[in-house]
């Protein structure tokens, strides 16, 4: 009988797989940029305009203007609301640095509140005593690609003011309460870096929301304020969606609905193999949440030794993020200290990012729940 031990002939399991996502779609984008060299139409053109409208329609949301970046998606849009120096911002340290990076470079102040238990997105019951007569808005991420909890946080802003930007950046097709995020702030950024689970083959990104007069603002800002050619209505920035980058997308978009579904099949087969075991904590969706799974996150006791051994057994894993925005070096200037935001805290210190993509097999899950059950005993 095969025995599992270290070093079978068992094939290892990647992290991310993007070579598999490729394999049926090789020639098709082979085909996408042998058209755009040949219409040597690299910026902006109908490849850009094509993928803004499906993308639209896709998210549910009224708009769609394409950027070069996750992150420059953020920075715009923040633009687009106004954003000024010594006006403050509320969001959580457990996210990925590009959501307060948007945010400080355009001389923001970062207003921190912990994150939810079960969610790991921002806790909405911590943010109205965050609130100070100088925010201006509200930053939720939906992380991991679970979103956020909205209602109340829109609630809260409407109340004060505020505007809401959904991060996005890992929740394609995500839903709250029947509703795709990045159609339910007053705008949102995505990323399409090519982990995502909308990925380009290089970088890209989009801002999306409901208000025109909002995303006009953003097409600017992508292309140095011009409204028109050589018009500028402010300064911009470079930071356009590279038209290979957005004829790359539009031949992905179709497959994200069903990559989705894989990624939720292969959860579920993670949430029953993974049952019971002592010192694991499987990710929860919650009643109003439809999560799309970016990333696949357990929480667990000994976790360095736990990844070594998957490691050796061929197994990849990840930590999103190991250590929590207010305890970086980046923001030792903030002041905070260890105790400050205890969720975040001990999530960052007990999480870990199983292998998760949509061509994941239940054999594939099987094996990593084998291995981390063989790791427990
Ligand atoms: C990926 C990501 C970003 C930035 O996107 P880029 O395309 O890499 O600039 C921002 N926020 C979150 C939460 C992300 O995961």
């Amino acid at each position: 009988m095969a025995t599992m031990t270290a070093g079978t002939s068992a094939a290892p399991i990647p992290f991310l797989d993007l070579v598999a996502q490729h394999r049926g779609l090789e020639n098709q984008l082979v085909e996408a940029f042998r058209r755009a060299v040949q219409g040597a139409r690299f910026i902006n053109g109908p490849e850009v305009i094509g993928f803004e409208q499906e993308f639209a329609t896709f998210v549910g949301a009224g708009g769609c203007v394409g950027v070069s970046s996750g992150t420059d998606a953020l920075r715009f849009a923040l633009g687009a609301l106004g954003l000024r120096p010594g006006d403050e911002v509320i969001t959580t340290p457990h996210t990925f640095i590009a959501t307060t990076e948007a945010v400080t470079q355009a001389g923001g102040t970062l207003r921190f509140v912990d994150v939810d238990e079960r969610t790991m997105t921002i806790d909405p019951k911590l943010i109205a005593s965050a609130v100070t007569p100088r925010t201006v808005g509200i930053l939720p991420v939906h992380l991991y690609g679970h979103p956020a909890d909205m209602d109340p946080i829109l609630g809260l802003a409407r109340k004060k003011g505020l505007w809401v930007l959904e991060d996005a950046c890992q929740a394609h097709g995500a839903k709250y309460r029947g509703r795709q995020v990045g159609a339910i702030g007053d705008l949102a950024a995505f990323s399409f870096y090519p982990g995502k689970n909308l990925g380009a083959c290089g970088d890209a990104g989009a801002v999306t929301g409901g208000k025109a007069e909002l995303l006009d603002v953003v097409r600017r800002l992508r292309e140095h304020g011009q409204g028109q050619k050589y018009y500028h209505d402010t300064e911009g920035y470079t930071g356009r969606l590279d038209a290979i980058q957005a004829a790359f997308l539009r031949i992905k978009l179709p497959h994200l609905a069903g990559w989705i579904d894989g990624r939720r099949r292969a959860a579920s087969w993670y949430g029953e193999a993974l049952a019971g075991i002592a010192g694991v904590q499987t990710p929860q969706e919650a009643e109003w949440a439809n999560h799309v799974y970016h990333l696949y996150v357990i929480r667990v006791d000994h976790r360095a030794d736990l990844q070594e051994h998957l490691g050796r057994l061929g197994i990849g894993t990840g930590l999103h993020y190991p250590l929590p925005l207010h305890l970086q070096r980046a923001y030792v200037h903030l002041g905070f200290k260890r105790g400050t935001f205890p969720v975040a805290e001990r999530t960052s210190d007990r999480l870990l990012s199983l292998p998760m993509f949509a061509e994941l097999t239940e054999g594939d899950v099987a094996r990593v729940a084998d291995a981390i059950r063989s790791f427990y005993r």
